[in-house]
């Protein structure tokens, strides 16, 4: 059977933009998203709904929820997370500003009394907002941090890390410690073609380090949820397979442009050696976009 995530496309959503969503199926239009929880360990779990897959850690003591999807399935997410904890929002935690992890920040923010995010994600969260003409449906962070955020809550220690540029130039890595959970947001597309947001600083080079310092950061078991992917969740060899990709799409694309060869050129290939089996990210992330973006980074062309 094929999951419903291999059928990702973007659309224009009214208040939001562009956002990655998988293409509604005759029996899911004009129905309620389908959405699922899923625990995995710990009082941590994740849910589906549309757009980037939230994490949450729910018990008696505390409720954190990382990202928000959209305003429709951040509401059943809110909902089914009040049962489980009894409890409002303690924090919300954006793993990065794209539409797709930060428009249900507004229906959240009704329980939260705390959002965290990278300093940069406020900056480039109104600047992506005024593009699409949606700052009025905008919740931001209310605190930041530029390299570590650290703190007990509940019975767990969260902790959200920035390791420099990569899929944009404000990603988290948040880690739920006693449960051994880390949500890398999108820095793992698990085995689809990953976005490269250049104009929002993301660095092909930088993600690359970026997935090393975090599989170097925690321990051999940790269990990792994934923004999008074939599979949302998984452990180090995804992240490393990640790493692997980065690392093969950009080592083929520097050769290509060292030996004279022009954009156009470098686009027409179908996939990263190696690789064959990663597919593109639906209509939204195509072989002539990801190999576009990558050589706009390696021939060092204006964001
Ligand atoms: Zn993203």
């Amino acid at each position: 059977m094929v999951s419903r995530r291999d059928f990702l496309e973007v659309v224009s959503v009214a208040g939001v933009g562009l956002v990655l969503v998988p293409r509604l199926g005759w029996s899911q239009a004009a129905t309620a998203p389908a959405t699922t929880f899923t625990d995995i360990r710990g009082g941590v779990g994740l849910f589906e709904g549309r757009g980037g897959t939230i994490g949450w850690y729910a018990s008696k003591d505390a409720l954190v929820v990382v990202d928000s999807q959209f305003p429709d399935t951040a509401r059943i997410c809110l909902d089914g997370l009040r049962q489980k904890s009894g409890r409002g929002v303690d924090l919300l935690v954006n793993t990065h500003h794209h539409g797709d992890h930060t428009a249900g920040n507004k229906t959240l923010k009704e329980a939260a009394t705390r959002v965290l995010a990278h300093a940069n994600v406020p900056g480039l969260q109104r600047r992506a907002a005024e593009e699409a003409k949606t700052l009025d449906a905008q919740v931001y962070a209310d605190r930041t941090f530029t390299d570590v955020w650290r703190e007990d809550i509940g019975g767990e220690t969260l902790r959200a890390q920035y390791y420099g540029p990569a899929h944009t130039s404000g990603d988290a890595v948040v880690t739920f410690e006693k449960a051994n959970v880390a949500h890398m947001g999108d820095l793992v597309f698990n085995r689809v073609f990953p976005f490269i947001d250049r104009k929002s600083g993301a660095s092909i080079a930088n993600w690359i380090v970026v997935l090393e310092k975090t599989v170097a950061a925690h321990v051999q078991d940790t269990q990792y949820i994934f923004g999008h992917g074939a599979s949302i969740r998984g452990g180090r060899a995804d992240v490393l397979a990640q790493r692997d990709f980065m690392t093969a799409l950009l080592e083929t694309v520097r050769k290509a442009h060292s030996a004279g060869e022009s954009k156009a050129e470098v686009q027409k290939r179908s996939a990263v050696p190696g690789f064959d089996t990663w597919k593109p990210l639906g209509t939204f992330v195509n072989a002539a976009s990801l190999f576009g973006t990558a050589y706009d980074e390696v021939a060092g062309a204006p964001r």
